[in-house]
């Protein structure tokens, strides 16, 4: 597909471009200016088209438009969420787990989601990894034989040229104690055009093996050239899994959940982990409670098919790393392998194992 930039529409990045576009309110403007101050803004013009302007509470909408609630930090909410700084050895690495490190190359987007949980550190003014910085990231995998999974995020790592995307990767599959490279993005579904053949090429697993986990939260970001960019990486080989966040007001019903993993599936995506709001600064008003998310899991199970149940996941503010929340289906009865098991209908039945 061709890719020529300058007759391509731009990334909208100011609320007064978003406000021409009808996108916001005009009225809501100065409260806007002052989100944008603190939190970074990028619409791309393919998000542009999938949201319906007439409907107030479009879901796609919510994640990519700026809102005044932003502006309400809660005492509860931490700069670093996840607690990334204390793993860091050397920048551009978080290494939490023994057999897997995080490496961030670059720490922009195309879009900026309103609820991420790395907003304090992304946007289009924090600095990508200079030559050295870099050779001394790769350097710490080298140097640590324990580590057989790189997990390439940041940011978002598809904003890398193709060229640029192959280096690392191929700089990776000359490492021999790696099995993997993961790579979590937005792109396919917010920014399709970037993945043409140039990129396919380049993520292609050679050694190694390369999954795309595709961060989609909604069913209607699969738009046509979503679905098409999907059918690329997919038709080349690479396994795709999808990651999401439970968000109120985006996501917070069975019917859309079970439309939003279906189309995953049906785009031959495995829906992976369903992830719980993360304490990002601003964005209490997305948030839900863990008894919601787990009612929610609990209703999809059973009902729906196997395929299109992801882990519902807590990453443990401080750093303590990820635990599936997924309510449990056995209670011992006895000591000695005596359980009571709970089917998917609610019914309970005595089990010896
Ligand atoms: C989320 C995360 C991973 C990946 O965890 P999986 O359970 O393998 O998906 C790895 N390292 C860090 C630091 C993470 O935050
Ligand atoms: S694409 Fe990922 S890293 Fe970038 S703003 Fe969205 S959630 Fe944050």
């Amino acid at each position: 597909m061709p890719r020529d930039p300058a007759s391509r529409p731009k990334t909208l990045r100011h609320v007064r471009d978003l406000a021409d576009h009808g996108l916001v309110d005009g009225s809501s403007l100065p409260a806007l200016e002052r989100v944008a101050a603190q939190f970074a803004v990028a619409v791309t013009p393919t998000i542009v088209d999938l949201i319906d302007p007439s409907d107030p509470s479009d879901p796609v909408a919510r994640q990519f438009l700026p809102d005044a609630r932003e502006l309400a930090i809660r005492d509860e909410e931490l700069a670093d969420p996840i607690g990334d700084d204390p793993f860091t050895p050397v920048k551009g690495i978080v290494h939490r787990y023994k057999d897997r490190v995080l490496l961030k190359p670059v720490h922009a987007c195309p879009v900026y989601c309103r609820f991420c949980f790395r907003r304090e550190m992304v946007g289009p003014g924090s600095d990508a990894l200079n030559a050295d910085e870099l050779d001394a990231a790769i350097a710490y995998i080298a140097g640590n034989p324990q580590i057989w999974e790189v997990i390439l995020t940041g940011g978002d790592p598809m904003i890398l040229s193709p060229r640029r995307m192959g280096e690392i990767i191929a700089r990776l599959n000359a490492i021999p104690h790696l099995g993997l490279v993961r790579i979590h993005t937005r792109v396919p579904v917010v920014d399709p055009a970037r993945v043409d053949a140039e990129m396919v090429v380049a993520l292609k697993g050679r050694r190694i093996a390369t999954w795309v986990v595709l961060h989609s939260n909604h069913w209607r970001e699969f738009g046509e050239e979503g679905k098409a960019a999907i059918a690329r990486l997919v038709d080349a080989g690479i396994p795709m899994l999808g990651q999401s966040v439970l968000m109120r007001g985006v996501n917070d019903d069975v019917e859309t959940l079970t439309r939003t993993f279906r189309t995953m599936v049906a785009n031959r995506i495995k829906p992976y982990h369903l992830n719980h709001g993360d304490l990002a600064k601003g964005t209490s008003h997305f948030r839900t409670t863990v008894a919601q998310g787990r009612a929610l899991m609990k209703s999809l199970r059973g009902d729906v098919s196997g395929l299109c149940q992801p882990t519902y996941i807590l990453d443990i503010p401080g750093g303590h790393g990820k635990v599936p929340l997924t309510e449990s289906y056995l209670t011992p009865t006895g000591d000695d392998g005596e359980w009571r098991v709970e089917d998917p209908r609610g019914t309970h039945h005595p089990y010896r194992g």
